[in-house]
């Protein structure tokens, strides 16, 4: 399958998505608490079918849902990716009672999962998390803090990743499935500057055993890994989706705003502009498919892709959304209006699952290891 190009019915699914984002999904949105989650919405993702194919579908597809989402929905978009992000352990390294229990529940949308990787004091430097995971019977005590988990304190349920081995870096760490009920375990929300469902963790002695692993002792980094290589390219994707959205008013506000006796459109400072958005954006979107046809076909340089456009696609989407605010002058500015909402949306995209800087890192890391000895 070529990466350049959407074969028919991939854009006509696409276009489906977005008729359901502004239609269906964007009531469901309005009527949720801003910045926390959203249960009728999930349900409503759940009844479409779209959390099912979170796990039965790769890539590409789960960019494809997240671009087309986000041109009308910004919500349901950010819903979707985040029980992709905490169940997606557990299909892929869960056992059959954790698969059983936890993922029809949260391909229909009732049971929300959360991904708890970032700590206070680890953020990008995830290897140093220091959640402490000590030997109890024949199972251990969770201990420490987490921040920043998305839809944390209200999920049902967290993939925890905690320091089994102290002083191991990343070889130390290990992932459980840590329901949300266990003794110990409390949370508060977080308030950021665009409404996301955000909060920390406590975890006080929480209790956890063998059958709540997600795969062996001490690999979980590579759990958490793995997960971030399939998500990074979808964190471009809803990118692209907020950066198209941004381009579309901006084309249509600067056709019909009049100024200087004719419209926006008719200075070629300002059309040129817009061609420059149009440019970037489209350039974006082919680097987020390629990445992603990359890990479905399951290709060596993933890591360095899936940095490569997730670093390429915030960064533009950032550029093309304060555009289209230049553009549009002060009714962007209002609160309430598209470009506003999108402003705020975009910033946090460019941090986490890695910030510029750390993908960065990984795309030069890949370089030099694959750079021929004599070059070294
Ligand atoms: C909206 C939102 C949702 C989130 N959801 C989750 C979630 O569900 N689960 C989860 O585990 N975490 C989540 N996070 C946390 C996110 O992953 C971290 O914020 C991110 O990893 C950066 O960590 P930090 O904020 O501690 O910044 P720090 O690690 O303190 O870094 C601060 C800055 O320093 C610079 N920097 C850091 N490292 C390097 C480097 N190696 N080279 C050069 N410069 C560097 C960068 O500019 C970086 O932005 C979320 C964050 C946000 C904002």
């Amino acid at each position: 399958m070529p990466a350049f190009a959407l074969a028919p019915e991939q854009a006509a699914w696409c276009a489906e998505l977005r008729a359901l984002a502004t239609g269906r999904l964007r009531p469901l949105a309005d009527r949720g608490a801003p910045g926390r989650v959203n249960r009728p919405l999930l349900a409503g993702l759940g009844q479409a079918g779209l959390l099912a194919r979170l796990f039965d579908s790769g890539a590409l597809d789960l960019c494809l849902m997240r671009e087309s989402l986000a041109q009308g929905c910004t919500e349901a978009e950010t819903a979707l990716a985040l029980q992709g992000l905490g169940a997606h352990p557990v299909h892929a390294h869960g056992t059959p009672a954790q698969r059983d229990r936890w993922l029809p529940r949260v391909a229909d949308g009732s049971a929300v999962a959360a991904f708890a990787l970032s700590e206070p004091g680890a953020g990008s430097d995830a290897a140093a998390l220091s959640l402490a995971a000590e030997p109890d019977g024949d199972g251990w005590r969770l201990t420490g803090a987490k921040c920043w988990i998305s839809n944390a304190p209200e999920a049902d349920f967290y993939t925890v990743f905690a320091r089994t081995t102290p002083g191991a870096g990343a070889r130390g760490v290990t992932a459980f499935l840590v329901p949300a009920d266990r003794p110990g375990l409390t949370g508060q929300a977080l308030e950021m500057l665009a409404p996301h469902p955000i909060g920390a963790l406590d975890f006080d002695a929480v209790p956890v055993t063998g059958a709540d692993l997600l795969g062996a002792p001490d690999r979980g980094f590579a759990v958490a890994m793995g997960t971030l290589n399939l998500f990074r390219p979808s964190v471009g994707a809803f990118a692209v989706g907020m950066a198209q959205a941004a381009l579309d008013a901006t084309v249509a506000h600067t056709a019909r705003r009049e100024a200087f006796g004719g419209t926006l459109r008719d200075l070629q400072a300002v059309s040129h502009q817009v061609a420059e958005m149009a440019l970037r954006t489209e350039a974006a979107r082919l680097m987020v498919y390629a990445a992603a046809s990359a890990y479905d076909a399951g290709a060596a340089d993933v890591p360095r892709r899936a940095a490569m456009a997730k670093l390429l696609a915030t960064e533009t989407a950032q550029y093309v959304v304060d555009t289209a605010v230049q553009l549009h002058g002060a009714c962007a500015l209002r609160r309430g209006h598209p470009l506003e909402h999108l402003y705020r949306e975009v910033r946090a995209t460019r941090i986490y699952e890695g910030a510029s800087e750390v993908q960065r890192s990984v795309i030069a890391k890949e370089l030099y290891a694959t750079a021929p000895k004599g070059d070294r």
